[in-house]
């Protein structure tokens, strides 16, 4: 990120941060309200940097959006950060995930674990617009999707009830409008609240989620793509992989906005929760 905007971007990140911290209900509400009415007024403003934002409706402009941290070179079947391009990593040449490949393009930095925060723990919706574009974005690129729909992970119903949201539904659905697919988000089933996966380590996740979903059998098309906000371990995804599996996909991709680093079994550092 070139030193202007990068200045500009953390200048208005701690700005931000400050009045949220000051006023957390007051700030909401204002914000909200004047979001609605500002957007009918204006056009779209930048999230991140408050320049003009991309019409007709993204909050992030094209600068910012170029600066997101690409999540290059990675692993072919976990998207793991790798040294060199078109590898497997170590732990998928060991074990490969229930899931046939991984993309995520970006890593899980500033300002990206910013935005994922807001959306999850800040209730501000709307940046699942700006994720979800971005990842349809990068898919575009990379060229026409193999697969017939999209399914994103779901959240406990205690979870999402408590959220009043699915984070991984809102981004697929914005994602799923740019590159023309459905979105089946009523045929997987998260069956059973697991702990929050932020304090275990990687090998106790793998065992947590394992038979935490469960998928109708006779609703999924053959190809499908797992959605995702952050993928960290992979753990979440590829026992979801596994439920789709049972009930009849033939493959299974995953996509995901950002790729947690310090990917190993056992790591314990600074990863996002549910
Ligand atoms: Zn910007
Ligand atoms: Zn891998």
């Amino acid at each position: 990120m070139p030193g202007a905007r990068a200045a500009q971007v953390s200048a208005v990140a701690q700005y931000s941060n400050a009045v949220e911290d000051c006023q957390p209900n007051l700030f909401q509400q204002v914000y909200g309200a004047s979001k609605t009415l500002i957007h009918r007024l204006f056009p779209v403003t930048c999230l991140l940097c408050l320049d003009p934002g991309q019409p007709p409706a993204l909050d992030l402009c094209r600068g910012c959006e170029e600066d997101l941290p690409q999540n290059l070179p990675a692993c072919f079947g976990c998207a793991a950060p790798m040294a060199q391009t078109g590898e497997l990593c170590a732990n998928c040449r060991q074990h490969r995930p229930a899931f046939d490949r991984a993309f995520v393009p970006y890593r899980y930095e500033f300002p990206l674990v910013e935005l994922v925060h807001r959306l999850k723990y800040g209730r501000q919706i709307a940046i699942s617009r700006i994720l979800g574009t971005v990842l349809a974005h990068r898919l575009a690129e990379r060229g026409p999707q193999a697969v017939d729909a999209i399914v994103p992970v779901p959240l406990h119903p205690s979870r999402e009830a408590r959220r009043g949201y699915n984070q991984a539904g809102e981004i697929a659905r914005f994602a799923a409008e740019l590159l023309a697919l459905p979105v089946l988000d009523r045929v997987a089933l998260r069956v059973r609240a697991t702990e929050e996966q932020a304090a275990l380590p990687a090998i106790v996740r793998r065992v947590n989620v394992s038979g935490a979903f469960e998928v109708l059998v006779g609703c999924v098309p053959p190809a499908v793509a797992i959605v995702d906000d952050v993928l960290t371990t992979g753990s979440t995804a590829d026992a979801l992989a596994q439920a789709l599996k049972r009930a009849g996909c033939r493959r299974v991709e995953v996509w995901a906005v950002a790729r947690a680093m310090g990917y190993s079994e056992g790591a314990t550092g600074k990863t996002p929760s549910r």
